[in-house]
């Protein structure tokens, strides 16, 4: 048999390695700045169409190509950045593979202009699938553009496995904030389809930080500084109060690279311990300076993730940091942000004077009365609504079966007439339980229903996210919403990527009842909010729902009506831990079963569970 073993011919093999360095538009986004930066560019523009699919284009006022290095540079290891192995322990650089431009090369069409200073006339080249179709002298300023078109033209497969333009151009942005953010003395530009997105002028870092995240940005920045033997660490991370839920805003720089180190975030994150609300993530941004013979960052193709000699040590002293710097500026843990509404002075007390406490004596008063039954006394006989009102919440509820036995023994209905409105575990709210009526809740979190087979036990407030869901489906899609105008507008200020995609999403929101009365500039102006919503959440509202828009398209490409239903119907839904009268309780059971689908909530979890007499007779008969 004859030898079978064949070298792949170059622009094969160009496409195979092409894979490993773009998976998508981001990715040349990526390549290309990090070929301009190490180019000494100090002026950086990226043009972007179609989230990248049409256009990636890079222009620089770097130190350009000669003809000859600019035919090599879209060989596969044609670098100018290492010669020899010992170089990998001393990089300077972003690149140092030489397989960026020969992999882009291969799965695009590529037209390149470069001009060395000390050049007259630069170089025009066009490659279409690694194949050179032109290559010329041209006029062209100092510096380069390469301009990457039709992606993945001859790999239709690659090409539809991409996502939407929105998804896709998310992750343009990203890659570009992180290099802009790790370079901010270099003066970058986004535009997307003809739109400027960014515009970054050479500035400082914290100035640069503003740049990218908006204008608000800048109040809730704490200064890290450190220097030790084994890393000099800058940078700032932002107010506890300010975590999100997501993870977007972290960032940790290493030797100007952007990196993702999960240990190193861990650190970062238990230096905030007890400061974040639960299942928020601090925001950062991180300069670590490191000695390059210290990190290996070979380690992944598209280098992100480098590996730190002395990692333990990295982790301590980045707690540490992290921590003294939150303590200088005196962020203190935030207690109150499980406050129980029952402490609140109420609305009607605020605006009263506070006089000296004054004592009455009922002189008609027998501590004896009371213990005559219960169910006997009317509100008078309790000497004042003091007694009534008590909280009794925690003490109670052991003796909830007790009491409804208890006045279930006597002459019956509405025997006990509460003076409380308020419906926080009161002892006597239970009497509904003896008239007959079907749901309890308990620990302020269950609804307990009697059905025909047993009972069920209800989850508030996945019930309520459900109710509110189908809702806003509703109003959506019929567009009938229900809009409260608000008297004084609420202005938000927003990052250009979070007003790009309020925008996106806009029209949604208006079929539920939003009213945005601006919405350019970094600025956001609501003047009318669905029914159901209160003035002072909607600035939270908003921003869980840019956050639920950036993650659940990604991953699941939803549709945008649902997102949207979603993220309202779960901020708006009440919680656990929230009292509710009976009657409360019926209407939430009512409304549940009239829903479509009653059993799981929004995000797919169950609303309740039911108990069938037949499992009580196992273990009670
Ligand atoms: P690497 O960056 O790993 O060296 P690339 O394929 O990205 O590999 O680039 C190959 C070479 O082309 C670089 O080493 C550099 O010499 C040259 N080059 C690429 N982009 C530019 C640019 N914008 N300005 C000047 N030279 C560039
Ligand atoms: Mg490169």
């Amino acid at each position: 048999m004859s030898d079978i073993i064949q070298l792949l011919p170059d622009h094969v093999a160009n496409q195979i390695a092409a894979g490993e360095v773009v998976q998508r538009p981001a990715s040349v986004v990526k390549e290309l700045l990090e070929n301009a930066i190490d180019a000494k560019a100090t002026r950086i523009q990226l043009l972007v169409k179609d989230a990248g699919k049409t256009l990636v284009q890079v222009i620089d006022n770097g130190f350009g190509m000669s003809v000859t290095d600019a035919r090599l540079s879209f060989e596969r290891h044609a670098t100018s950045k290492i010669a020899s192995a010992e170089d990998l322990f001393q990089l300077n650089t972003k690149g140092f593979r030489g397989e960026a431009l020969a992999s882009i090369a291969a799965i695009a069409h590529v037209e390149m202009k470069t001009k060395r200073e000390a050049d007259e006339l630069g170089t025009l080249l066009k490659i279409e699938g690694s194949e050179v179709t032109a290559q010329e002298p041209i006029v062209t300023p100092v510096g380069t553009s390469i301009a990457v078109k039709n992606l993945f033209f001859n790999i239709p497969a690659r090409r539809n496995f991409l996502k939407s333009d929105q998804v896709e151009m998310r992750h343009v942005i990203d890659e570009f904030q992180r290099v802009a953010l790790a370079h901010p003395s270099i003066t970058f530009t986004l535009h997307h389809n003809g739109n400027t997105l960014f515009n970054l002028p050479n500035a400082n870092y914290r100035q640069r930080i503003v740049g990218v995240l908006g204008s608000k940005a800048n109040e809730k920045l704490v200064p890290v500084n450190e220097e030790t033997e084994i890393v000099k660490i800058s940078g700032f991370v932002l107010k506890p109060e300010f975590a999100k839920k997501s993870r977007g805003e972290q960032f940790i720089f290493v030797n100007d690279r952007y990196i993702k180190n999960s240990y190193l975030n861990h650190a970062i994150t238990a230096a905030f311990e007890g400061l974040l609300r639960e299942r928020t993530h601090p925001g950062y941004f991180l300069f670590l300076e490191v000695d390059p013979k210290t990190i290996d960052i070979n380690i992944h193709p598209t280098k992100t993730e480098i590996k730190f000699d002395n990692e333990h040590d990295l982790y301590a002293i980045i707690k540490s940091t992290v921590k003294h710097s939150l303590g200088q500026f005196q962020i203190a843990p935030i207690l109150d942000f499980q406050r129980d509404p029952n402490l609140d002075t109420p609305y009607s007390y605020q605006s009263k004077n506070i006089g000296t406490p004054t004592i009455e004596v009922d002189s008609n008063f027998n501590p004896f009365a009371n213990e005559k039954p219960k169910g006997t006394s009317s509100s008078g006989n309790y000497g004042g609504s003091s007694y009534s009102k008590k909280s009794t919440e925690g003490w109670e509820s052991l003796y909830v079966g007790l009491e409804s036995k208890m006045t279930g023994n006597l002459e019956q209905s509405n025997i006990v007439e509460v003076e409380s409105e308020e419906v926080t575990g009161s002892f006597f709210e239970d009497k509904e339980v003896t008239q007959n009526h079907i749901t309890l809740q308990i620990q302020n979190k269950y609804i307990i229903s009697k059905i025909k087979s047993g009972m069920m036990v209800i989850n508030q407030g996945r019930a309520h996210e459900r109710i509110l869901f189908e809702e806003f489906l509703q109003h959506i899609t019929i567009n009938e919403a229900v809009s409260q105008q608000l008297l004084f507008p609420v202005t938000l200020s927003v990052s250009p990527q979070e007003l790009s995609l309020l925008s996106t999403i806009r029209e949604v929101l208006e079929s539920t009842g939003f009213i945005f009365s601006k919405l350019e500039d970094e600025t956001v102006e609501i003047s009318g909010v669905p029914a159901a919503i209160g003035n002072q959440e909607v600035g939270i509202i908003i921003s869980d729902l840019l956050t639920a828009v950036v993650n659940e398209t990604e991953i699941e490409n939803e549709l945008h009506t649902h997102i949207v239903a979603k993220s309202l119907a779960k901020s708006l839904a009440i919680k656990s831990g929230k009292a509710l009268s009976t009657a409360e309780q019926e209407d939430l059971v009512n409304r549940l079963f009239a829903c479509k689908e009653p059993t799981i909530s929004p995000t797919n979890k169950s609303v309740f569970i039911t108990y069938n007499t037949t499992d009580f007779d196992k273990k009670l008969l």
